[in-house]
């Protein structure tokens, strides 16, 4: 295995699976079996799991509401979907902690850095809810950050696409993927890959994005053994 600690990025659409909204328990399901397999070669796992399929701060403002309250209902929206997560992992004998970073003590824990690291040397499999806890954040800056704090090798973002094109492939039949890009490239060529948030702390803290197809099963293992396929970012 190339990777000793991960930090796993699941954007609250690919929880919908074919539906246009909420979630499809098939489809976590599926997630849960592959991130089990990867975990029982030892290697450590957090999560960290988006919303959007729910609500989007961004979306509702412009629909009339105010982006703080918006986004903290996103936010909401993450500890929904982080409690799907779980009890599929669960489902499947897979002992799991969910950490949130706005405090919800029936349901999960709050978010503590040292206490999630702990966890993750017990061989559980972290969960972080509620992104970074701050109105106007993403999921994806929250798996940024998380990966940072908990020291992990690398964020893998698991997307429905196989990684970054030079062009959008559903739209332009030409658009070739990158094994490889540079941070640098990824500003210059204005490359939706995360937002800018997340990738400068990536890119000041050293840490490596891959991005991949996390909906072909076995993907998840390929990542974990090295295997180049999706896009690194470096
Ligand atoms: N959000 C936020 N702060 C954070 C993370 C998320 O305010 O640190 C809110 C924001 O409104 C966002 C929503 O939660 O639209 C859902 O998260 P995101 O859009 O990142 O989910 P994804 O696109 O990964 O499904």
């Amino acid at each position: 295995m190339k990777y000793k600690r991960v930090l796993l990025k699941l954007s609250g659409e690919s929880l919908m699976g074919e539906r246009q909204y909420g979630i499809d328990n098939k489809q976590v399901l599926q997630y849960a079996q592959d991130i089990k397999a990867v975990k029982d070669q030892g290697i450590e796992i957090a999560i960290v799991v988006g919303g959007g399929n729910i609500f989007r701060g961004l979306s509702a403002e412009k629909s009339g509401m105010e982006r703080a309250q918006a986004d903290y209902m996103g936010m909401l929206a993450t500890v929904i979907n982080c409690m799907a997560l779980q009890n599929a992992l669960e489902s499947i004998g897979v002992e799991t902690r969910l950490q949130s970073a706005i405090k919800m003590e029936q349901i999960c824990e709050p978010y503590i850095r040292r206490r999630a690291m702990h966890h993750l040397e017990c061989g559980k499999i972290v969960i972080f809810g509620a992104g970074t806890g701050n109105p106007y954040f993403t999921t994806d800056t929250a798996a940024s950050l998380r990966a940072i704090e908990i020291k992990a090798d690398v964020v893998l973002k698991g997307t429905r696409v196989d990684g970054i094109y030079t062009a959008d492939p559903e739209k332009d039949p030409t658009a070739t993927r990158y094994d490889e890009i540079s941070f640098q490239e990824v500003y210059d060529k204005g490359l939706n890959v995360m937002d800018m948030t997340a990738i400068t702390l990536c890119q000041e803290n050293k840490l490596p994005i891959i991005v991949f197809d996390m909906n072909k099963e076995g993907n998840f293992m390929k990542i974990a053994e090295g295997n180049p396929i999706g896009t690194l970012v470096k």
